[in-house]
């Protein structure tokens, strides 16, 4: 699996680093994590690595494309692996927990705006707020 994450780094030109690989690891196990959730995870495998090197491997690997950051309204930022796909995102307001939702129908359809008003358009913010089912069991519990 190392060879495969060291093989992404290679196609996009960045050096492979135990860093880098060590947060797109993260990422592709724990996807939607914010930063201080990396950082925690990361030094599990690599106790001596600096908030700064991960926030400098995050803002590398998102420049690139590797990984994709996503800000919902109020939230912190967000990181994941899964990229180019413009897929949106379920998010819930009693927890902050986060779900990938595929493009209603067909491919990113999305991104053919109604009316583009001229605009070469890239990326479709769609965030679908609610409550998770945890977060509507609990809230059951505490009303009965
Ligand atoms: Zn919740
Ligand atoms: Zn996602
Ligand atoms: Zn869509």
């Amino acid at each position: 699996m190392t060879s495969d994450l060291e093989a992404q780094l290679r196609a996009v030109s960045l050096r492979v680093t135990r860093p880098r690989l060590a947060v797109l690891a993260t990422l592709r196990d724990h996807p939607h994590v914010d930063t201080d959730t990396v950082i925690e995870l990361v030094r599990a495998d690599l106790p001596s690595v600096s908030h700064q090197a991960v926030y400098d491997v995050l803002r590398a690997l998102t420049d690139t494309g590797l990984i994709r950051r996503i800000q919902p309204a109020g939230a912190t930022a967000r990181y994941e692996t899964r990229v180019r796909d413009n897929h949106h995102h379920v998010v819930c307001r009693g927890c902050g927990t986060i779900a990938d939702v595929d493009c209603a129908v067909g491919h990113a359809p999305c991104l053919t705006a109604s009316d583009d008003h001229g605009f070469v358009v890239e990326e479709a913010e769609v965030v679908y707020w609610g409550t998770c089912p945890d977060c509507v069991t609990k809230r059951s519990e505490e009303g009965s």
